[in-house]
């Protein structure tokens, strides 16, 4: 795979130098500005644009994937070059529908092949600056050093609202007022057990998947042609990034693109939770400034700093009336006393979360045990953990502090006349 003197000198492969990126004064990537601000900036040579259109029903996909997963590693990572993998639809016919798939990215891919005037698409195809590209079996892609002015492309986030801005440069000076804008927002580390298809049984993992994408005009303002998108998915990567890049109105050739990895700060506000209706619901994100103003010492020292009250002093571990439990941070609801029960340990006990996707798990480590923690899904407050010895139907005991709650009676009136 590495096997770089075996490449054949075409224009396909990628120039291995990188003394353009040691250059003092270009520093292309990621400048994180504040907490929930972000600036991703292309340089103002050409960064190349390597797409992939794959599909999880698809035997020939994953070797392909996993080529592009080795990317993350790479030197020329969102320097020299900007990967973003496609998942399409076509395929779902065969019997597994591609979690990621969507038909605007089939789209896309019929688009080349009409610019190129090929009736066909296939998976997985790569392609390279707008070419159709297949020397990924042969080597390892570093990344495009062209070397050539292209101009400065910038992404400006501020949490999931985006402002694109592009300076041009050189060539890209004549077609402006002619460009558009794509913008996807990317996803590492997912996996996914693929039940049916040509790759049932297998667990694939993805990397640079598009979770999300927008296509805009960029309009001058202020002299600066620009666009704005807001970025939203309710996919759960390891870690987020984010590409763009400029194209005419009258070729599929980028211009420029751009990409980088998301800050966490950044992150959190593109997740959506979606509750079992299917609504989705956005993040809470705050500062700790902003919390400790909000909640009472206690509720703060639990809740934001994974402190545990002491047993038979909460609230609520002897509160018998019918009602919600909400998060004490942000008012999620995220347990009911319906599924309350006398656990004999002093805490607020459950068997169940009020929903699946009311609360989040992480494995705990601290004070030398292994614990789950139970966290608000929305705001990520620590509430409790979980344990596996509770009563049927679940056999689970979420162990949770009153002072991360905040109870409200269903009926305060039926609760009265039911005594
Ligand atoms: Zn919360």
């Amino acid at each position: 795979m590495n096997d770089g003197a075996n490449m054949k000198n075409t224009i396909c492969v990628l120039s291995l130098t990188a003394t353009m990126l040691v250059t003092a004064g270009f520093v292309p990537g990621v400048r994180a500005q504040s907490d929930a601000s972000q600036t991703i900036t292309s340089g103002r040579a050409q960064v190349s644009l390597l797409e992939l259109y794959t599909s999880q029903g698809c035997s020939s996909c994953p070797p392909a994937e996993e080529w592009l997963g080795q990317l993350k590693a790479n030197d020329g990572l969102w320097t020299k070059l900007v990967p973003v993998a496609f998942h399409v639809d076509y395929w779902d016919y065969l019997g597994w529908d591609d979690t990621f798939g969507a038909a605007q990215f089939s789209q896309r891919q019929r688009d080349y092949a009409a610019a190129w005037q090929n009736d066909r698409v296939y998976t997985p195809g790569f392609v390279l600056d707008g070419a159709e590209w297949r020397a990924w079996r042969r080597g390892q892609l570093i990344g495009a050093n062209k070397n050539e002015l292209a101009g400065e492309l910038s992404i400006q986030l501020d949490g999931n609202k985006v402002k694109i801005t592009f300076d041009p440069a050189g060539d890209a000076r004549d077609v402006i007022g002619q460009l558009r804008v794509r913008v996807a927002l990317l996803g590492f580390g997912m996996s996914t057990d693929i039940k049916a298809g040509e790759n049932k049984g297998r667990e694939l993992t993805h990397d640079f998947v598009a979770l999300d994408y927008h296509e805009r005009r960029l309009r001058a303002k202020e002299g600066t042609p620009q666009a704005h998108v807001t970025l939203n998915t309710n996919k759960k990567a390891e870690r987020y990034g984010v590409a763009a890049w400029v194209v005419p109105l009258d070729s599929p050739k980028p211009l420029q693109a751009a990409g980088g990895w998301l800050d966490d700060e950044i992150a959190a506000t593109v997740i959506a939770v979606v509750t079992s209706e299917g609504d989705m619901v956005d993040k809470v994100v705050k500062s700790e400034d902003e919390w400790r103003k909000l909640l009472t010492e206690d509720e703060y020292r639990v809740a934001r700093q994974k402190g545990t009250e002491r047993a038979f002093t909460g609230k609520y571990w002897d509160n018998h009336e019918e009602g919600v439990y909400l998060c004490v941070a942000c008012g999620f609801p995220v347990f009911s006393s319906e599924t309350k029960f006398e656990s004999g340990s002093g805490w607020p006990s459950f068997w169940e979360p009020l929903e699946e996707q009311a609360v989040k798990e992480e494995s705990d480590r601290s004070l030398g045990m292994v614990r789950t923690e139970v966290m608000c899904h929305r705001c990520e407050s620590h509430l409790g953990h979980v344990f596996e010895d509770g009563p049927k139907p679940t056999g689970m005991r979420y162990c949770i502090n009153s002072a991360a709650l905040k109870f409200v009676p269903r009926d305060p009136e039926k609760v009265k006349s039911g005594d």
